[in-house]
């Protein structure tokens, strides 16, 4: 043993391998510890920024061993109207508003007194206090946000804490009884629309599913390489190539057909058969261009029924390979999504994502109603761990497809990763393989499946035709 003092440690010239196996080596010396205590001794947080550069709240839970998790949270832009509120400062001279001032200064401090001392390990208990302290089915007194900030803190400090990788821990606390590892098919938004690219189509996201591949490390090499054809597509018809907020290319194109159009033509031109290879999954968000009772597309200068709407999916479906829509209409559309179940639901995936919200009495509705056969979970629409696990298996044991997503405002953290492979929930959103805030989850999913070696599978998808 090399015995350094704490100002060798941190010397410049100490080499920073040496310093990370010591570091290693500490960290399990203390986790090693069965006398190792658990307990929060305090909570910390922060005013950080997002990836549109809004501010949004980042929480590091501090354990009495001397461990720390930290996790921020993502905020999104075209928000549901049912989703759990995020507290902000609504100071119009600090971030137009946007400031989480409060949330550090109030929420977070009364956090950190009804949880204190409580073992980081039960995780169920921290988001049930938590939930009760607020009060509100909105999460709206401490904020959603301060709660998620430190309910994901405290399930990365719990792992570190019990020395297993952060989709282990979650699969012991949440799904004991799931066999196997699965690594998620990824939907990459290529294409921008709708509020996430101003000047773009009215229509949110294009994504393509890299569903023929033998492992996550090559879906992604695919979807690179596909978006890679898309960009020199654009330049070659003159068209920019600026990204919106999940990385996805904005085109101004004159119909949404266009879209699709040029989507299949850069899969094709990767060297990848449409249809087969890599498939396509949408997300209209049609909250946004819900108006006054009609869907209003600007694009085509048209105002739509549902049942109009739904007919032009239909033909979407039949000529290009669309086999995945995702809030096709607006979120108390119930009657329209029935429909559309009616109509598509035995061969395409219907995703309800502003529809349900995250939300267990939503998905309970949409399952007795059959309005969806797959659901998209983000943790900050309902604001807990535990609740955002439950819905997962509430909609598993329903026979629902579960995604797990990204929100368009994100930062680095890749908590998403590390549940959709906890969960084994087959798909995951986290935009196009491009910016670092979308990339760092797909990087993650890299790192777990190298770890799991060959005790991982790739999902298979199953709404092939
Ligand atoms: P949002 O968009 O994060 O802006 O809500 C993502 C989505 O609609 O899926
Ligand atoms: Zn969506």
């Amino acid at each position: 043993f090399v015995i350094i003092d704490n100002q060798d440690f941190f010397h410049a010239q100490f080499p920073v391998y040496h310093r990370r196996v010591l570091l290693q080596f500490t960290m399990r010396r203390i986790t090693m510890d069965p006398e190792m205590n658990t307990s929060i001794s305090s909570i910390r947080s922060q005013e950080i920024l997002d990836s549109r550069g809004n501010p949004t709240v980042e929480a590091t839970v501090l354990l009495d061993c001397g461990i720390t998790g930290t996790a921020s949270v993502p905020s999104g832009a075209s928000t549901g109207i049912h989703e759990s509120q995020e507290l902000r400062d609504n100071d119009p001279k600090r971030y137009k508003g946007k400031g989480v001032l409060h949330v550090v200064e109030k929420s977070i401090p009364a956090i950190e007194t009804l949880l204190k001392g409580m073992s980081v390990n039960d995780q169920r208990a921290i988001d049930r206090n938590m939930i009760e302290l607020d009060g509100t089915p909105e999460k709206k007194v401490l904020g959603a946000n301060a709660i998620l900030a430190v309910s994901l803190a405290c399930a990365r400090a719990g792992a570190i804490a019990s020395d297993i990788p952060l989709y282990t821990y979650l699969r012991k606390i949440y799904w004991p009884d799931v066999a196997g590892w699965i690594l998620p098919v990824p939907q990459m938004n290529v294409l921008n629309g709708g509020k996430h690219a101003p000047g773009s189509v009215d229509m949110q996201e294009f994504m393509i599913m890299p569903v023929k591949a033998p492992s996550f490390v090559e879906a992604l090499r695919m979807g690179s390489q596909t978006y890679h054809a898309l960009k020199s597509l654009l330049l070659e018809k003159k068209l920019p190539v600026g990204v919106g907020d999940e990385g996805g290319f904005m085109p101004k194109v004159s119909s949404h057909e266009e879209m699709l159009t040029v989507l299949v033509d850069a899969i094709r031109l990767a060297g990848y058969e449409p249809g087969n290879d890599i498939v396509i999954g949408l997300d209209p968000a049609a909250s946004e261009f819900f108006e006054n009772g009609a869907y209003m597309l600007k694009t085509e200068n048209a105002t739509l029924t549902s049942s109009e709407l739904i007919a032009h999916y239909q033909s979407w479906t039949e000529k290009f390979p669309v086999v995945s829509i995702e809030d096709g209409l607006s979120e108390d559309d119930w009657d329209g999504f029935v429909d559309m179940m009616k109509k598509m639901g035995d061969r395409v995936q219907i995703v309800g994502d502003d529809l349900f919200v995250t939300h267990p009495d939503r998905l309970t509705k949409g399952i007795e109603l059959h309005a969806a056969n797959a659901i998209l979970v983000k943790l900050n629409q309902i604001g807990t761990l535990s609740e955002t696990a439950d819905v997962i298996s509430q909609a598993r044991q329903a026979g629902l497809k579960t995604i797990i997503s990204h929100r368009s405002g994100e930062t680095e953290d890749a908590f998403i990763a590390d549940l959709a492979v906890a969960c084994n929930a087959g798909q995951i959103k986290s935009g196009a393989p491009c910016r670092i805030e979308r990339v760092a989850k797909y990087n993650r999913l890299l790192h777990i499946e190298r770890e799991l070696q060959s005790s991982s599978q790739f999902a298979t998808f199953s709404f092939l035709r």
